[in-house]
């Protein structure tokens, strides 16, 4: 299996490098064939050569790779973020990564929040009119097509029937909305007949977000289409506890390639301190092996950064005093430790 891993831009150059080594003592532990080569595309060289993803990339991903690792993009000498849409649109685009989980991890257990990821209104359909020099006009068209709703929907109703889940509520706002939202609605009611494990339910985005701060115990399944998708997934992540925490994983269901990343930004205001919390990029990694099928290998690491988030190696946005490095390196001592204690481990 090959990653390739784009650290980018700010701190996603410091919760990258660190959280790689758990993936490879887990590959070397259980035998599992990943390799990875870094790329870096990124803001250095965008403003160096004007380049984003480069010529041929995505045809050389989906050739040669099984999956990409991003850290952040975003760079505040590029303010209108153009090297960023490049690189991660021309990849979300490319390589048809329109399914996006955002796991919500919560104390009463796991909300699995799946995104649309590639149209609605990040479509690109739209355009500005413009009179001396000032818009007068600005249109941004919400765009959905059936086929893509229908892949999506149905890719996530498996996903959630696979983790045992019973519930799923569809997001959307078809009384303010009503071409896209009464599409979704009828897509999601259709597919949910071929799986009777599920009891589904849809809310209003607006109300669904008071009612997922109130009190996010009932939620199990949440869809999205794109917009709605990104703002209850940053929601989210508050309620786990900050930015840090939030991971995501990119997938094409028909072809199974996927890109991991946090779901935080390059944070420019701590980038270059050392104390980001890897914990995010290293949970992508969780995300990675559990979609490669490595199951053991994704719970054992699960369960260190689990541990290590509460101890004193915890960094200062969870209100500990560790750096990215030490954090990990406590995340490293544990999982040296129960990767020792497990039995019959395949010789690498
Ligand atoms: P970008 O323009 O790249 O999205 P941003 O600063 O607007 O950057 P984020 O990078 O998501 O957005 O950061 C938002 C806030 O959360 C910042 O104050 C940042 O310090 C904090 N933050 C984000 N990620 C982390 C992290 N891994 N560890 C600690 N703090 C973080």
């Amino acid at each position: 299996m090959r990653i390739a891993v784009v650290p980018g831009d700010g701190i996603g150059q410091e919760v990258v490098p660190a959280a790689l080594p758990a993936l490879t003592a887990l590959d070397e532990a259980f035998g599992l064939g990943i390799s990875h080569d870094v790329f870096d595309w990124g803001a250095d060289q965008w403003l160096a050569t004007g380049v984003g993803l480069p010529a041929g990339a995505i045809s050389r991903l989906a050739r040669d790779y099984h999956a990409v690792f991003l850290g952040a993009l975003g760079d505040p000498r590029i303010p209108d973020m153009a090297h960023g849409r490049d690189i991660l649109l021309g990849l979300r685009r490319g390589l048809d990564l329109y399914v996006n989980y955002r796991p919500i991890v919560l104390k009463h257990g796991v909300i699995d929040l799946y995104r649309e990821n590639t149209q609605g209104l990040y479509a690109g359909v739209g355009g500005s009119i413009a009179r001396s020099g000032a818009v007068t006009v600005a249109i941004d068209e919400c765009v959905y097509t059936r086929d893509t709703v229908e892949g999506f929907v149905r890719f996530c109703l498996g996903r959630l029937r696979e983790q045992h889940r019973r519930k799923v509520t569809l997001v959307h706002k078809s009384n303010a909305v009503p071409n896209t939202g009464r599409l979704w609605q009828d897509v999601f009611w259709r597919e949910l007949e071929a799986f009777p494990e599920l009891v589904g339910s849809e809310e209003y985005v607006d109300s669904f977000c008071y009612n997922l701060v109130r009190d996010p115990t009932p939620y199990e399944g949440v869809l999205a289409p794109n917009l709605f998708g990104d703002i209850i997934s940053d929601i989210g992540a508050a309620l786990m506890g900050g930015l840090g925490l939030a991971s995501s994983a990119s997938i094409c269901p028909e072809t199974d390639f996927a890109l991991f990343e946090p779901v935080h930004g390059s944070a420019p205001d701590i980038a270059g301190k050392g104390t980001a919390n890897p914990y995010a990029a290293a949970m992508s990694l969780v995300l990675m092996l559990d979609h490669f099928g490595h199951g053991t290998a994704a719970g054992l690491l699960r369960d260190c950064l689990t541990e290590a988030a509460g101890s004193e190696a915890a960094t200062p946005d969870l209100g500990g005093g560790g750096s990215t490095r030490q954090f990990m390196a406590k995340v490293m001592e544990l999982l040296d430790r129960k990767l020792s204690a497990l039995p019959d481990l395949p010789t690498p």
